[in-house]
């Protein structure tokens, strides 16, 4: 029995678990406009902290990756010394934690931040100990959630093999993986392919956006070329599923290994509205892919750019799909499944907190239904 629809404040305090989430795309408007006077940078549109969250999400979605990294410029910009990237690193883990988020893969590109002269093994140090500081915040404050990062090489660069062995050197230290990201079109993933295959020989972790905005040959060549484990995004593996007049699926070959294989897809709704990737929310393919049983997960990639939490963006898919408490185990379950975290831990937070927290929440909304026929 599914019982009454969640509400935002019940997803919030359902113990949640996000695989996809950039750095540099989730930071608080206030924290843009105060590192911007600190650091002297001046590129801003304004400084109204008001005014720059509407300027981050457009009024009318952007459908146009290019203009949707626009806003990347100014938090980019915003984030080259230490004492930036810390405050940015602990609030992310803050504002995860006061969402009911338990764990957490949180990304960024280390290239990004050199602009001033920070170096790179600095930057990854600076960011690990923000987390650190925040994880330690929100456990006193009884909210403790587990964050850890993946490294991401930027696809339009030539430095993703010093980026996978930098993530492999902190491995030990809080980094869970490797990434690789940017524009798709002219960038197949098989560039990079001495870094995956680095991270391949050394038995670590890696993820790679494919699948976004473009099709099913940059999914190829991430699971098949560069042995990426996830696909971050994923969503055009759809073009491989058809569906005849009678309703009957038939699944292409590649979308068979997908789902065979159990690869968790790392899909972000609004995030592929926004950039265009998709149309709608209603027509996001989630639905689709949820009820094909792919291992679905839901992530919020840029939550300043989408104007998103985790908590929002399952309240929309329960509103668009009619999904309920079942749906939210389900890809909560999925994600912890799924994430880079050793399979002891793994398994500790699925069965010691993220089933019981769903299970109790799904009693308690079948107990207002019951109650309410009474
Ligand atoms: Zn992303």
């Amino acid at each position: 029995m599914q019982g009454s629809p969640p509400t935002l404040e019940q997803i919030r305090s359902a113990p949640k678990v996000l695989l996809h989430d950039h750095l540099d795309g989730g930071l608080r408007p206030t924290t843009v406009v105060e590192l911007a006077a600190e650091h002297g940078y001046t590129g801003l549109p304004t400084t109204d902290p008001g005014e720059l969250a509407r300027w981050f999400v457009a009024d009318e979605p952007r459908r146009d990756l290019v203009r949707y990294l626009e806003g990347f410029t100014h938090t980019v910009g915003v984030m080259q010394t230490t004492a930036a990237l810390e405050r940015v690193a602990t609030e992310c883990v803050e504002d995860l934690a006061d969402d009911g988020i338990v764990y957490a893969e949180v990304r960024f590109a280390p290239e990004l931040h050199t602009d001033h002269g920070l170096g790179l093994e600095e930057i990854v140090e600076t960011v690990l100990s923000g987390f650190e500081r925040g994880m330690a915040a929100a456990a006193k404050r009884g909210s403790p959630v587990v964050v850890r990062a993946l490294l991401t090489a930027m696809r339009s660069a030539a430095r993703s093999l010093e980026i996978a062995e930098l993530a492999v050197r902190y491995r030990d230290a809080g980094v869970a993986g490797f990434d690789v990201a940017g524009p798709e079109a002219g960038y197949p993933p098989t560039r990079h392919l001495d870094a995956f295959q680095l991270v391949q020989r050394e038995s670590f972790h890696a993820t790679l956006h494919a699948g976004e905005a473009f099709g099913l040959p940059s999914i190829w060549e991430a699971l098949q070329w560069c042995s990426a484990e996830r696909l971050g995004h994923g969503v055009r593996i759809v073009d491989d599923i058809s569906v005849a007049d009678d309703g009957s699926v038939r699944l292409g070959r590649l979308a068979s290994y997908v789902r065979d294989r159990r690869v968790p897809l790392e899909l972000c709704p609004t995030s592929n509205v926004h950039t265009g990737a998709v149309p709608s929310l209603h027509e996001h393919p989630i639905g689709h892919l949820r009820r094909l049983q792919f291992r679905v997960t839901v992530n919020t990639d840029n939550r300043l750019m989408s104007g998103v939490t985790l908590s929002s963006e399952m309240l929309r898919l329960c509103e668009t799909f009619g999904w309920g408490w079942d749906d939210l185990a389900w890809l909560s379950i999925n994600a912890m499944k799924s994430a880079f975290y050793p399979f002891d831990d793994r398994l500790a937070l699925i069965n010691g907190v993220v089933k019981p927290g769903f299970a109790s929440l799904t009693a308690q909304s079948a107990f207002r239904v019951s109650a309410t026929l009474r």
